[in-house]
């Protein structure tokens, strides 16, 4: 069986980030090409933490987002 990876895109544009493999855990840190966002990625967890950029209007700076 082939493992699948899941694609991990950008909460704030959409952009492709990286693709996760399923069991990867650990954070990561990943730079959106596209607006420049730079969040750090809990891969075991939905979580992302912006690290640097604009933050939503709600100035939360923590995406939960589901994958
Ligand atoms: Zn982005």
């Amino acid at each position: 069986m082939m493992k699948e990876a899941k694609r991990i895109e950008c909460p704030m544009c959409g952009h492709r980030l990286m693709d996760k493999k399923e069991g990867a855990c650990g954070a990561v840190q990943v730079k959106c090409i596209k607006s420049k966002h730079v969040w750090e990625v809990e891969l075991s967890k939905p979580t992302f933490k912006l690290l640097r950029g604009k933050l939503y209007p709600d100035g939360k700076g923590v995406v939960m987002v589901d994958y």
